[in-house]
């Protein structure tokens, strides 16, 4: 019933700490259920319901520097309960706003893209502390719900993003866009001899894996591209996008290798749904991918 949200667990905390003497663990639910017994006589001067007393007081003023007694200060605990456990998570996070384009444009708020998940790498650890892969929230968002998906649908494969963009955005260079948030590289997925999905190998010696060239079947030394994997990716971006009210704008990956895309179960879906580049751009995309996502912007 009471979930996890942050206030409930520092109350558990809370509690242990000041309780620790008579009580055993603490929990928030458990904390709630003493205060729902406050009326009952056999209830009334427990340890436990004595040490729920205090924490109540000690929240109540800890958290809004406000001394309430008795029932109010019980009904002020559980206003403030139940709003944070019914505030959207994304709400209680700080939003980026975006401005102009991904060509010519800026962000407030951006977030930094964890190092790394489950499923997912970063393309380096030097070029993440040099502030290069930051995004907006939504795109944040939308990023780490499909390598959630992906880890059920495809649970073998792996998958790592690379330059995004600094936390205010601006000029990004060497790439033209990038500048507001929107714009994410991806690493391409690849196979290796066996099958098995691996990370193209990413370093300042290659320049962080922008270096790679695969051939025009696909192969760059002993791995190849996997079409499913990166099909599966573009689609789990473009339902995420949908499902949180936002979308892709488009795909940016080498036209000649495009058709194996369409090739795999997804192609229906990707031709349906997402806008691919049909001309060459100003660099190969084969070893990676370009993302532009469809955020409203200032
Ligand atoms: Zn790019």
């Amino acid at each position: 019933m009471c979930g996890n949200s942050e206030l409930l667990l520092a109350l558990a905390t809370q509690s242990n700490k000041l309780c620790n003497s008579h009580c055993v663990d603490f929990s928030a639910p458990t904390l709630l259920c003493y205060i729902s017994l406050k009326g009952s006589r056999s209830f009334a001067n427990a340890p436990q319901r004595i040490c729920a007393e205090k924490v109540l007081k000690h929240a109540s003023s800890g958290i809004m520097g406000i001394e309430l007694k008795g029932k109010r200060r019980i009904l002020f605990l559980c206003v403030i309960l139940a709003l944070l456990l019914f505030i959207p998570t994304d709400l209680k996070a700080e939003s980026s706003i975006c401005y102009g384009t991904t060509a010519n444009g800026n962000l407030t708020n951006g977030v930094q893209l964890p190092a790394d998940g489950d499923n997912f790498v970063g393309y380096s650890r030097i070029a993440r502390l040099a502030g290069r892969t930051y995004v907006h929230s939504a795109v944040r968002n939308i990023i780490l719900s499909s390598y959630q998906h992906l880890k059920t649908e495809l649970p073998h494969k792996v998958f790592k993003y690379a330059e995004t963009g600094f936390k205010s955005g601006g000029k990004f260079k060497p790439h033209k866009t990038h500048q507001n948030g929107l714009s994410v590289d991806f690493m391409t997925p690849v196979l290796d001899e066996k099958g098995n999905s691996v990370h193209l190998s990413t370093s300042p010696f290659n320049r962080f894996g922008y270096d790679i060239e695969f051939d025009s079947k696909g192969r760059y030394e002993d791995l190849t591209i996997d079409y499913v994997g990166l099909a599966a990716h573009i689609t789990a971006l473009h339902k995420n996008a949908k499902s949180q009210g936002y979308d892709v704008w488009r795909v940016i990956f080498a036209p000649n290798l495009q058709p194996k895309l369409f090739d795999t179960e997804y192609g229906h879906y990707l031709k349906k749904h997402v806008q691919f580049s049909t001309k060459r751009s100003w660099v190969r995309h084969d070893e990676h991918y370009h993302v532009d996502f469809k955020v409203p912007c200032k």
